[in-house]
């Protein structure tokens, strides 16, 4: 049984933890979704994504999870047969070629090295042997939640460009959209991905996908085999009702009105200045604790491992009895190794609504939870962690 006696907290990378503001927001009755002051607020959230993304483009919302996003993005840009590149560098890049290769899709993937980011100069040499452009599209992650690391999007764009390779560029930005910076536009993306449940600090159901002209363009030439994931009518719609396809999601609109609010007060580069100062306390402390032991990062180039998710590999300590004392006993929930051997792996999110007490908090619970089970580590990551977040 977790403790009840104090706040539980949530260390997972996704879904995040929920501002108190944005749960009141929530808490109300459904309201006319005909006309009136919901049709204003939905309107005003678009400009809002679109900032965070650094997109002038279209911006299409669903009633969906980070998969669904995945999937309205597919639906609209590649037809059965055509072949897509998939940039591995985890889970979730895989996963989302899985679900093209399921819609039709031959599905070619290039791995990065193992524990590091996509090599830019592989992607480069892949394009530039696709003399005949079969490649439709490349679909990467800029972080990968299973692995922890952070893929470098403006160098795969000069590598796509150095090849001149004219593909779709796709982004998978759901795990560190509004954490970290992002330019869309800047930056030579042609489809972006995200959804609510992380940084967005709103409870699971909305996805998002951006496009920029050339992949709306691609949308009209091919059409859309699916009436729900459809771009046109959510990007240009004639009724507020075709925003959504249906009923709109009234609760999650109020909650992320709520939400974008908060950052808009906090400020985006506020925002990522705190991710990135909380992420250097966790890995200050990570650090430390492998001094004295088996405990070390997945991803082995330090510049490369990411501002939201920390993935540590334990070795010959047992990571499902830590994340389990640290649940049951001290209430704190850590996220389990995915992609990798669960029993020797284990993950902090740092990601959405988060300070520098909470993250303390966490890698407290996480050093009493290693000193309980007898693991082998050096003490003193929360101080290592003050330091480097001071
Ligand atoms: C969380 C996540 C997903 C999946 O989102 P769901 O909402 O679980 O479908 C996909 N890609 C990345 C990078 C993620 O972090």
């Amino acid at each position: 049984m977790p403790l009840e006696t104090g706040r539980p907290f949530l260390a997972i990378p996704g879904p995040t933890n929920i501002p108190d503001r944005v749960l009141r927001a929530m808490h109300r009755p459904m309201v006319n979704i005909y006309e009136g002051p919901l049709i204003e607020l939905t309107h005003s959230l678009f400009p809002d994504l679109k900032k965070i993304a650094g997109t002038e483009g279209h911006c299409m919302a669903y009633i969906a999870n980070g998969h669904g996003a995945w999937e309205a993005a597919l639906a609209n840009t590649i037809s059965a047969g055509e072949t897509v590149l998939v940039l591995e560098s985890g889970r979730f890049a895989v996963g989302w070629g899985n679900m093209a290769a399921q819609m039709g899709a031959v599905v070619e993937t290039l791995d990065s090295p193992a524990r590091s980011a996509v090599d830019p100069a592989a992607v480069e040499a892949y394009l530039r042997a696709d003399t005949g452009h079969r490649i439709k599209a490349i679909l990467v992650v800029q972080i990968d939640t299973a692995t922890g690391v952070r893929n470098d999007i403006q160098a795969i764009r000069r590598a796509i460009d150095a090849a001149k390779h004219p593909a779709l560029f796709m982004v998978d930005c759901i795990a560190c959209f509004g954490c970290v910076p992002y330019e869309m536009d800047g930056w030579g993306a042609d489809v972006t991905v995200a959804a609510c449940q992380k940084g967005l600090m709103t409870p699971p159901g909305l996805g998002f996908v951006f496009a920029n002209d050339k992949a709306m363009a691609v949308r009209e030439a091919n059409g859309c085999a699916s009436t729900y994931w459809d771009w046109l009518p959510r990007a240009k719609p004639e009724a507020y009702y075709q925003l959504f396809c249906g009923t709109a999601p009234v609760s999650h609109l109020f909650g992320l009105r709520e939400a974008l609010d908060m950052m808009a007060e906090e400020g985006l580069d506020a925002i990522f200045a705190r991710h990135a100062r909380l992420a250097r306390g966790v890995r200050a402390a990570v650090a430390r604790w492998g001094e004295g032991g088996p405990l070390e990062f997945n991803i082995t180039d330090a510049l490369a491992r990411s501002d939201v998710v920390t993935t540590i590999l334990t070795g010959a300590v047992d990571a499902q009895a830590l994340r389990r004392y640290c649940e049951d006993a001290l209430s704190v929930t850590l996220g389990l190794g995915i992609g990798l051997d669960a029993n020797h792996a284990f993950r902090i999110g740092h990601m959405g609504h988060v300070n520098e007490a909470m993250i303390l908090g966490t890698l407290g619970a996480v050093e009493m939870g290693l000193s309980r089970i007898g693991a082998d580590f050096a003490p003193g990551g929360v101080e290592a962690a003050i330091e480097a977040m001071a």
